[in-house]
């Protein structure tokens, strides 16, 4: 991230500037290098990139106090492994939206949508290409594949160009003709009082062309059904909610537009030993009366394979021992967790009258001292009994 600039020198405010003035703040300038207003100029639209994302964080509470701890590195691991993604992690678009109002083509997106890669495509008529559509598919994986990180191979439902019709939609040996109603513009404009109204042509659908001899296998839309085939690279470290971003997996584009992005969001299965909170990992590890009252040591299962935990004579239920650096790596690179593992004793059951005999020999032969918190607890409990007013009296 060498060069990025300070997010509150693109916005020119400071560290103490309220979310309102910051909003003011890129009003102002996001208006002045609107890609609208400089149409073709490059540089106003990376201006303009660089006035959003800097929005983006410090308009976030959350993400404005990580970058303000610990400046761009702090987020990365807020945005995906090339850094901040406009089509993922731009996500104030419709702040961005009260923000200007009508006063680009309206709510539906319009200019931010090609801006920002999300295009729908369709505007501008016929001759105009489109990127195909951003496609989500979730995938449940197991918690191995999660921590140990896994390549799976996945079937995609997906919408690509007809190969028959190239796309057209038109049979072979037919041409498309230039919609009457709109004359190819692929809009048109109605009036309702004062305002007037633009939109998408209902006789071509926006497209600005009619298809007289619809091909066959498409249904004249120029897309068919299809499944494709992906291999998945899931790194160590993902869990439930994370997201793979694909770059030109998605939909196929028409008319010569690129391909969307595939997102895979992930969903891991339950373990029955290992629970997750961020990267650490937790376990139960049952121990024996004997472990528990003797001491001893027991292995205890963990990513890297079995690991010792020494036992003190005496150790409580619940104990929680933790084991550093033996949780999940983190995906960002920083180090792996810790795992946490709690002794629960179990108690001895299904016992045989031999058992049950040996064991009352035993118990009578304690004392106090053996089980101190009982003899504390029973004290203090018939000492409240004896000072307690009986209701109602
Ligand atoms: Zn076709
Ligand atoms: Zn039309």
């Amino acid at each position: 991230m060498a060069g990025k600039r300070d997010y509150y020198d693109v916005l020119g405010v400071t560290r103490n500037t309220a979310l309102e003035e910051i909003k003011k703040a890129y009003r102002k300038l996001a208006l002045k290098h609107h890609p609208d207003r400089n149409a073709g100029n490059k540089e106003a639209e990376e201006k303009f990139k660089e006035l959003s994302e800097a929005f983006e964080i410090l308009s976030d509470p959350q993400k404005r106090q990580l970058y303000d701890q610990y400046g761009h590195a702090g987020l990365k691991s807020s945005f995906g492994p090339g850094g901040f993604d406009f089509s993922r992690d731009f996500t104030h678009m419709s702040d961005i939206q009260d923000l200007f109002g009508d006063l680009f083509g309206g709510g539906s997106g319009g200019i931010f949508d090609d801006v920002f890669g999300r295009g729908s495509g369709r505007r501008g008529g016929s001759s105009r290409s489109a990127r195909g559509a951003d496609l989500r598919f979730d995938l449940e994986i197991e918690f191995e594949e999660s921590v140990f990180g896994a390549e799976r191979a996945i079937t995609i439902p997906i919408s690509e160009e007809c190969s028959a019709c190239a796309g057209s939609g038109a049979e072979a040996g037919h041409k498309k003709e230039t919609c009457r109603h709109c004359g190819g513009h692929g809009v048109v404009v109605t009036s309702a009082g004062f305002f007037r109204v633009q939109q998408d042509c209902p006789s071509c659908g926006g497209r600005g062309e009619i298809v007289t001899h619809p091909c066959r296998p498409c249904g004249g839309t120029g897309m068919v059904k299809a499944r494709k085939q992906l291999t998945l690279k899931i790194p160590a470290g993902v869990e439930t909610g994370s997201r793979l971003r694909l770059a030109g997996k998605g939909e196929g584009g028409a008319r010569g537009g690129g391909a969307g992005d595939l997102y895979v969001v992930l969903h891991v299965r339950p373990h029955h030993l290992f629970q997750r909170e961020g990267n650490d990992l937790f376990c139960e590890v049952p121990i024996s009366l004997e472990a528990a009252a003797l001491g001893g040591e027991i292995s205890v299962p963990t990513l890297d394979g079995w690991a010792n935990i020494r036992i003190a004579p005496g150790t409580e239920n619940g104990k929680l021992f933790r084991l550093r650096g033996k949780g999940v790596p983190d995906t960002g690179g920083y180090g792996h967790g810790d795992l946490h593992v709690r002794v629960v004793q179990e108690v001895p059951k299904n016992l045989s009258g031999q058992q049950k005999k040996k064991l009352k020999e035993f118990l009578d032969a304690c004392d106090e001292t053996n089980c101190p918190d009982l003899a504390q607890f029973r004290t203090k409990a018939a000492e409240f009994m004896e000072h307690r007013k009986p209701s109602g009296s």
